[in-house]
């Protein structure tokens, strides 16, 4: 039987395909100014399924000013504290109450399998925004005596306050959760924002929108707007009512985002991309650990930030590491996104399907084995199969470059201080795994290397009380916990002569 079949739609998710483009401002849904529209692709079978607006200048400045005014008037941010903890918690549970087909939309859009979505995306979105609720009863400045002045005679605090309008644009590898990351401390903080999803996966994102509305957000607070970043994201990142720019995406863009807010000085934050190492010592019980190793790689067929896509095993059991990623292939090996089976699905486009294949036909052109995979199933989805790449060198594309794909590179070491400096050779610095029972080794390694998170004993584990965020060029400042709700707030000093 052919397993790369077409799996058919629920009604549910059939009715939000259907739904005619537009943008969602002012709690409306709001029809495009132009008549551009952008295909929708289901990944697991090559074929559009529905259309998004393409957003010109016209519907960003019209989401910009729906913000900019609900800002303004303090219809979010004055209201009690407890009053948007309650409606975050609100759209939180919707978000739980749809999971579904949440979940199937999701499957529909990147191509990751339901299950995974059901299991990882939608949870890890409600959770996230419950979480974030929390904080906005829990913000607040601080009383300070100033170092200058005789006691009693200044009564002097520091207030936080929202920065104001967020632009908020994200990537198409985990479509709800990123959207929700950006959107609920801003919230939290008692900003009004604008989202633009990624043009190749908007489609929970404008489910949300449904939800928000449902939730009794106040209009103008959460706008949600589709289109190109090229377009859309740079009239959102150079819009000068926008106070605050925060995007997940590619580090390229990243830089082009960054310099592109300076004109206005607007502030940023930045999530980026990665080349994340983990290093297998010598004393792992080595078929957990070669599973572990490959679920870090294979996970959303390796479209993953902190994908552990250098892996850095000890020469004594090199070859029985690789044994055991190679065993876990079958496991990951990819199916439609609707297939209950599926652990793997297809890669998001045909873009990134052939960017992943030109990767590896890179690899092997420099000199790299393929120990595993290293071809693509023929089937009319963007079906990759799981690749380990060995005989690769340092200064290798597949090396140095973030493939997001799920491709792994395997190297050996012989000793701590070696394994830390190639770990920390890219400019890269997101995420690490370290597989050791040595408490020693792992705390050594942890410190040294450069990585915004170091995972020990497990991989891509991502809470919303720790800090998340990058090193070097895998990004600017840190999202999750108190630190990415501060990152929508400002600091106010208030001297008052007594
Ligand atoms: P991207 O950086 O091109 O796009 C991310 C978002 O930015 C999208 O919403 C896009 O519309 C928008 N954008 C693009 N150009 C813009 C501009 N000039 N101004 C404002 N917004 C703009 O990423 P991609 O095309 O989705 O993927 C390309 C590569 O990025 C991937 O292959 C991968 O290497 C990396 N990536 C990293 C992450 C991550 O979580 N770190 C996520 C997705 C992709």
């Amino acid at each position: 039987s052919n397993i790369y079949k077409q799996f058919s739609y629920s009604e549910k998710a059939q009715k939000a395909l259907d739904r005619k483009p537009a943008h969602f401002i002012n709690n409306e849904w709001v029809s495009p100014s132009g008549d551009e529209t952008i295909a929708v692709v289901d990944p697991s079978s090559g074929q559009e399924v529905s259309q998004i607006s393409e957003a010109t200048k016209a519907d960003v400045d019209r989401a910009v000013a729906a913000a900019r005014a609900a800002f303004d008037d303090g219809r979010w941010s004055d209201l009690p504290p407890i009053a948007r903890e309650t409606m975050m918690h609100k759209l939180a549970d919707l978000i739980s109450q749809n999971a579904d087909e949440l979940a199937e939309l999701e499957a529909i859009d990147n191509g990751k399998p339901k299950g995974m979505a059901g299991a990882v995306d939608i949870p890890a979105s409600a959770g996230m925004m419950h979480y974030m609720a929390g904080w906005a009863t829990k913000l607040g400045g601080d009383m300070i005596e100033p170092m200058a002045m005789p006691r009693g005679t200044v009564h002097s605090y520091v207030r936080r306050e929202p920065v104001g309008v967020a632009a908020q644009i994200v990537p198409w590898n985990f479509p709800l959760l990123m959207a929700v990351l950006k959107v609920a401390p801003a919230l939290a903080a008692g900003c009004t924002l604008i989202l633009k999803p990624a043009e190749q996966t908007s489609l929970t994102a404008l489910r949300m929108a449904d939800l928000v509305a449902e939730a009794g957000f106040p209009p103008g607070v959460i706008n949600i707007i589709t289109g190109y970043g090229h377009t859309a994201g740079d009239a959102l990142v150079k819009h000068p009512d926008v106070d605050k720019v925060a995007f997940t995406g590619s580090t390229e863009v990243g830089k082009i985002i960054n310099k592109n807010a300076t004109d206005t000085l607007k502030r940023v934050t930045l999530e980026l991309g990665g080349k994340s190492p983990v290093v297998v010592m010598p004393d792992v019980d080595v078929a957990s650990a070669g599973a572990g190793c490959a679920g870090a790689i294979f996970f959303n067929s390796g479209q993953v930030c902190v994908a552990g896509s250098r892996l850095f095993a000890h020469s004594s059991i090199f070859d029985k590491v690789i044994e055991g990623v190679a065993g876990a292939a079958d496991f990951w090996s990819p199916r439609p996104s609707l297939d209950p089976e599926a652990h793997m699905g297809p890669l998001v486009s045909d873009e990134q399907f052939n960017r992943v294949m030109g990767y590896i036909e890179a690899g092997k052109k420099a000199g790299a084995s393929v120990a595993v995979g290293g071809d693509a199933p023929s089937a009319d989805g963007y079906y990759v199969n799981p690749t380990v790449l060995v005989d690769v060198k340092p200064d290798m594309s597949v090396v140095q470059e973030e493939i997001f794909g799920p491709v792994v590179v395997a190297q050996r070491f012989d000793d701590i201080d070696e394994v830390a400096k190639a770990a920390n050779d890219t400019c890269y610095g997101l995420g690490a795994g370290i597989w050791t029972k040595d408490v020693t080794a792992m705390h050594r390694l942890a410190a040294k290397i450069k990585a915004g998170t170091v995972w020990g004993n497990c991989h891509g584990v991502i809470d919303p009380a720790l800090p998340f965020g990058g090193f070097k060029q895998s990004g600017l400042g840190r999202e999750q916990a108190r630190q990415g709700v501060e990152a929508y707030t400002e600091l106010k000093s208030v001297i008052i002569q007594l």
